[in-house]
């Protein structure tokens, strides 16, 4: 039986986590949280892991980056969010076991790093990221000789916003984009989807999973969230990932990869979908996005720079004290 360490279990990801870790039978090594000590408990008496750690006590730190490189466990799920879980996933890093990776922003800020730490001690990372499980799902069709592909599309819903106009989105709030159309995720995520961040910060990420420049990934809005992202192959044939959209689809998959088991995830009638829909994303009204183009061009720094200023300002975003374009010119600046 697999045994499972997950960083970040009380979140989204790592509430739906233990749903999947349940239906396959797996073994829980190790949990943590930040805060939420009260879920952690519960989830402590159901699951009986041997280590628990609560990451905002003294000592707590400490404690989680222990746990991330030595709980044993055969995979470890990142699922802390932000910046905060750099240490933690580097220290995963380390274990020469599987990374089940969905804490991006570790990839944004020190992409190099992460993977050749992860390369230096023979770990393997498995994409939980949809887009990107996609990604790899599809490279997988890749079995000859020429590894080169043409491009990514690097599929996005486009948010709650991507009808506004930019009078519109001058005044949106917080508590507006906290409605997302399509997934019920953490609030960070949540505004990074919003502004189109999240897709950027998704460029950057699949930069670094896949080894390819940000030329040859394209952006392609797709409001029905039904197609996880493509790969273009050379002779220009196209494959897709199709799924409703249930983040306990991709985590499952980086859990049993290269198995595939029955799922909680509800069979997809294309049918009943009827259609699918793709557009350009706006990168006027949204210039998150075209700032993640612009740093993922110029280089890590740059990266760093963005994931940053765009963690600080979604914060302030979230305590309605900036609007939604200070997001972009805050990010703006840090990269100058
Ligand atoms: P969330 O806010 O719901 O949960 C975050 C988890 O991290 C919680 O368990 C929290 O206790 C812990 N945490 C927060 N701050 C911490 C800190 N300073 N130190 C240690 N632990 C801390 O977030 P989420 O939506 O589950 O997202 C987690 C990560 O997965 C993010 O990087 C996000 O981009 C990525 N992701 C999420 C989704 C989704 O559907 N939610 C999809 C794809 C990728
Ligand atoms: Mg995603």
């Amino acid at each position: 039986m697999k045994t499972v360490t997950i960083l970040g279990s009380t979140g989204s990801i790592g509430r739906q986590t233990l749903e999947v870790v349940e239906n396959l039978g797996l073994k829980v090594v190790a949990l943590t949280a930040n805060n939420n000590v009260e879920l952690l408990k519960e989830q402590e008496a159901k699951f009986k892991p041997d280590i628990t750690a609560i990451s905002s006590e003294p000592g707590g730190a400490d404690k989680l980056i222990d746990i991330a490189e030595n709980s044993g466990a055969d995979i470890i799920v990142t699922a802390i969010a932000g910046t905060a879980g750099l240490e933690p996933t580097l220290a995963a890093c380390k274990t020469g076991k599987r990374i089940a990776l969905a804490n991006k922003e570790p990839l944004v800020c020190a992409g190099e790093q992460v993977m050749q730490t992860a390369k230096a001690h023979g770990t393997e990372i498995i994409p939980v990221d949809s887009e990107h499980s996609a990604i790899f799902q599809c490279l997988h069709s890749k079995v000859g000789k020429d590894k080169k592909i043409k491009k990514i599309l690097l599929t996005a819903s486009g948010g709650p916003f991507r009808k506004m106009s930019r009078k519109q989105l001058e005044t949106v709030t917080a508590e507006d984009a906290l409605k997302h159309p399509t997934w019920n995720m953490g609030q960070k995520i949540t505004i990074d989807s919003a502004t189109l961040m999240n897709k950027g910060l998704e460029l950057i990420e699949a930069m670094h999973l896949f080894n390819v420049p940000p030329e040859q990934i394209e952006v392609v809005v797709h409001p029905e969230s039904i197609v996880h992202s493509m790969v273009e192959f050379q002779d220009g044939s196209i494959i897709a990932q199709l799924s409703h959209p249930d983040m306990r689809m991709p985590i499952q998959y980086a859990l049993t990869y290269p198995e595939r088991v029955q799922s909680l995830t509800k069979s997809l009638d294309i049918t009943q979908i009827g259609k699918l829909t793709f557009e350009k994303p706006d990168l006027e009204r949204f210039p998150c996005l075209a700032l993640a183009y612009e740093a993922a061009k110029l280089g890590q720094n740059e990266c760093s720079a963005l994931n940053k200023a765009n963690e600080q300002a979604v914060e302030l975003f979230l305590q309605n004290k900036i609007g939604f374009y200070d997001i972009s010119n805050m990010i703006q600046t840090a990269i100058s």
